[in-house]
């Protein structure tokens, strides 16, 4: 059965195009009942970053995409990270070295920039000029820009096959390949060799990863066939690009980091459904229209490679907001609630250790502000209001600003409407005298809009202010109930004096 993999380089916060890649990969071998391997490829010791790999299994466990092979859970084809496995590419190499198909090279790389600025100068085809091939190590030293310790390239011959059937793309084909190093001076590996040899012996039938490998394949193909071996299936995903049509680039844009998409108040399941919206037509609904809305098995069920789409989709941050608030309604509140947890304790609204109480007001505010946010940030600015003291809020500049003259006859009014309004919580359903929204807003209206003739788009402005300290705030009636009656009339009190 099929084995696929992803191969991130712990270079730094993972890249979404890690989920995107892993994402794609997973929904073919669950589909196919196959296995899913996490590779870390660390052979560049220039870029490694020590708290990355770590990173990496973090945000691809918290958006639900796991493996059943890796570095962290083992496996049968152990060790999983690159660095772990020098033995095993060093007879690779040896055998390449011993049949002519690689030699061993001592430019330095000052000599070869040189090389590279007179090619372009003089408008040679680039690429490495063999000045080592067929030399022994003490001819080469006999001339200059000689280095002690030799990298090894590939012998690329003139007849290479540069073209290669893709999933997505069908017949591809790629640039002649330079004579690529293969072993660096260091004894690593590097990519192209390491990749293939890892997909060899950890058994991956199809290697699904960024275009960018796409002008990489042939050498990879031809190193297939240097060994003897059957190269897995190709599948080149298209890259994301920015509005602007460039590709998402970490050094450019946060949104291509994966932790700034849970910082930010994303759900890890609307970013899974937007990944593969991303690169994948919707499904048609029973009435011809899109399901822009989608689990992961529905995704992965009828998942097909002739159907992503090859051109570089863009990463529509606006969309994904949206697409984030559909599923933020969809949640239960009880399972919103504790999505939020986290961020209002990283606010400061709650503390680490919420009381039932808390946790109870905690569900019924949430309620109230469901359908008022689209990313788990936007909830502390409209909970804080609830679990600070009466006098300890601050009122915002515009809430204040838009107080009119009568706003103490307002406040007067409300509290003296309120205090008739029991404060008993509950009471005989549907009964206007207990503290609940129905009968609060009927106390205040009739002292407010029917009492004062005050139109209700103004009556309530001061009551908010009073209550939340902002200008927007949850439904006032609901906040009023869920503050309960002391708390409420020592706000109004509050605003009043
Ligand atoms: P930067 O984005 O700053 O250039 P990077 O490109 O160096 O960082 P890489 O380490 O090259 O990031 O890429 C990490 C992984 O993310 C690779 O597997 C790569 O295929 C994938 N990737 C990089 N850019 C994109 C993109 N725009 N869309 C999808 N996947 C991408
Ligand atoms: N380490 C490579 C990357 O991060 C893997 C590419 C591949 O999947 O072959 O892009």
């Amino acid at each position: 059965s099929p084995r696929l993999r992803v191969a991130p380089s712990p270079t730094g916060d993972p890249h979404v195009g890690t989920a995107y890649m892993s994402l794609f990969n997973l929904a073919f071998a669950r589909q196919q009942d196959g296995k899913f391997v996490l590779r870390i490829e660390d052979t560049d010791r220039t870029r490694f970053r020590e708290d990355s790999e770590q990173q990496v299994f973090d945000t691809l466990h918290w958006l639900g995409l796991d493996w059943d092979e890796g570095p962290d859970i083992g496996g049968p084809y152990a060790p999983y990270r690159q660095s772990e496995r020098l033995d095993t590419y060093r007879p690779y190499v040896e055998r390449l070295l011993a049949e002519g198909k690689a030699y061993h090279c001592w430019c330095t790389p000052e000599r070869l920039a040189q090389m590279r600025e007179i090619q372009q100068k003089t408008k040679q085809p680039t690429g490495y000029d063999r000045l080592c091939y067929g030399k022994t190590r003490e001819e080469r030293a006999e001339l200059p820009g000689f280095s002690e310790t030799p990298v090894v390239r590939m012998l690329i011959p003139d007849d290479v096959e540069l073209t290669f059937e893709d999933l997505i793309r069908g017949r591809v084909s790629a640039p002649r390949p330079d004579d690529q190093v293969i072993l660096k001076a260091d004894g690593f590996p590097t990519y192209h060799l390491a990749v293939v040899v890892d997909d060899h012996e950890m058994g991956i039938t199809h290697v699904v990863r960024g275009e960018e490998w796409i002008s990489s394949t042939p050498k990879h193909i031809l190193l297939y066939q240097w060994f003897g071996l059957e190269p897995p299936k190709w599948a080149h995903m298209p890259l994301l690009r920015n509005t602007d049509k460039s590709k998402i680039s970490k050094r450019k844009n946060p949104a291509a980091r994966l932790t700034w998409f849970r910082e930010q108040g994303y759900l890890p399941e609307a970013l899974v459904n937007f990944l593969a919206l991303l690169a994948y037509p919707p499904a048609q609904g029973a009435e011809g229209e899109d399901v822009e809305v989608f689990t992961f098995d529905e995704f992965s069920k009828d998942f097909d490679w002739r159907k992503v789409n090859p051109v570089g989709p863009i990463f529509d941050l606006k969309k994904f907001e949206w697409l984030n608030g559909v599923y933020v309604r969809k949640l239960s509140v009880d399972e919103l609630a504790s999505r939020l947890l986290p961020y209002l304790e990283a606010e400061g609204v709650l503390s680490g250790n919420s009381s039932l109480g808390e946790l109870a007001r905690l569900r019924k505010v949430t309620e109230l502000i469901q359908t008022r946010m689209a990313l788990l940030t936007e909830a502390a600015p409209l909970v804080r209001p609830f679990f600070v003291g009466d006098d300890e809020f601050e009122y915002a500049e515009d809430a204040l600003g838009q107080l009119k003259e009568d706003a103490p006859a307002v406040l007067d009014a409300a509290i003296s409407a309120l205090g008739d309004v029991s404060d008993e919580r509950s009471g005989v359903l549907g009964s206007e005298s207990a503290w609940q929204a129905a009968a609060i807003e009927a106390a205040l209206r009739s002292a407010i809009v029917e009492g004062m003739g005050i139109k209700p788009k103004f009556a309530f402005g001061p009551l908010r202010t009073a209550v939340s300290g902002a200008r927007v705030s949850p439904p006032l009636f609901e906040s009023m109930e869920i503050l309960g009656k002391t708390a409420t009339l020592n706000r109004l009190q509050r605003l009043r004096d």
